[in-house]
Formats: structure tokens, C-alpha cells, sequence
């Protein structure tokens, strides 16, 4: 089987990260290895924006874990953006090894509401396959529901489902 190395880059509990390890293996059929990565993110920090930019942070991911015929996911806690956009929830190599996404604007307290374990761990879970997929190679999709839908915001991830629709799975 096929894998997948989930690195965890924050103070993540074991059973979150493991449930994600679960879900994800379950929707790609991979097996999914979990690893812990430790990066200065000082480095990666943009003080005009108060953000950590993701171009960078996929990039030394990659350099560090990046290994051909297995992907590589780094999970983090931080706020991120690229230059054209405002923030973003993960960034990916499309048809590459990478991926990294971030639960920082994905629990419900950064938006004044009382936060739920199992929404931060539902969306996390999404985000994750959604950045998956474009490692697979796979574009934004249009089919309502599927995981490869683009989301702007939390409300746009509640919305979708965590798997490809069968337009995306049958370009594996
Ligand atoms: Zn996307
Ligand atoms: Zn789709």
C-alpha cells in the first residue's frame, strides 16, 4: 500500500492527529504514517502581516521530508498566507509530494464561538484530503459536496463532505 507521512509541526494531542491519520487512510486507501517535525517558524513569520508564509513553509517541508513515491503533509497551528490572498487554510505541490494545511482558522473560537473538538477535527480532516488531492494532481472541482470544492471560508469546508466525488476519484 501506497503512503502517506503525516507530520505534525504543532502541539497537536496524539488522539487528534491519529484520528486524521485514520480518516485519511481510510478516504485514499494509503497508509499513513505519523512523524513529528520541529521548524524554527520565527523563520517563516512576516512581521507586516503577523502571518507565517506558506510558500516558504511547503517548500521547506518539502526539502526536509520530501520523498519520492510517498507524500508528505505537514500539519501546523499557525496563521498562513501567500501574497495575493489574505489567509489561507493549506497550500499544496499539485501532482507533487507536498502538502501542509493548519488548523489556526479552523476552530470555531477564532470566530467568538464556543470551540467543538469534533467540527476542528471534521474540517482538519477535509483540509487535509483537499490538499491531498491536489498532490494527486487534482484541480477545484464544481460537483457540490466534494472534497476538492475551494473554501474561502469555515462555512465552505461545513459544507462539503471529506471525500472526492466519483468525477475525482476516477482520475486516480
Ligand atoms: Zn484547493
Ligand atoms: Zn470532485
Amino acid at each position: 500500500m501506497p503512503q502517506i507521512n503525516l507530520i505534525s509541526f504543532g502541539q497537536f494531542e496524539v488522539d487528534f492527529v491519529h484520528k486524521i491519520a485514520e480518516s485519511v487512510s481510510h478516504d485514499y486507501n494509503y497508509k499513513v504514517a505519523i512523524r513529528e517535525g520541529h521548524l524554527d517558524l520565527a523563520d517563516f513569520f512576516d512581521p507586516t502581516r503577523r502571518q507565517y508564509n506558506a510558500n516558504e513553509l511547503l517548500k521547506m517541508v518539502d526539502t526536509l521530508f520530501g520523498d519520492s513515491g510517498v507524500k508528505s503533509f505537514g500539519l501546523f497551528n499557525v496563521d498562513l498566507f501567500i501574497p495575493i490572498l489574505t489567509y489561507i487554510f493549506g497550500q499544496a505541490f499539485l501532482g507533487g509530494r507536498t502538502g501542509i494545511a493548519s488548523t489556526f482558522r479552523l476552530s470555531n473560537d477564532r470566530y467568538g464561538l464556543a470551540n467543538k473538538k469534533e467540527t476542528l477535527l471534521e474540517r482538519t480532516i477535509k483540509e487535509v484530503n483537499h490538499e491531498l488531492g491536489h498532490t494527486f494532481g487534482l484541480v477545484h472541482c464544481h460537483v457540490p459536496g466534494c472534497v476538492m470544492t475551494s473554501s474561502t471560508y469555515v462555512e465552505d469546508i461545513d459544507q462539503k463532505k471529506s471525500t472526492l466525488c466519483s468525477n475525482c476519484r476516477a482520475q486516480f
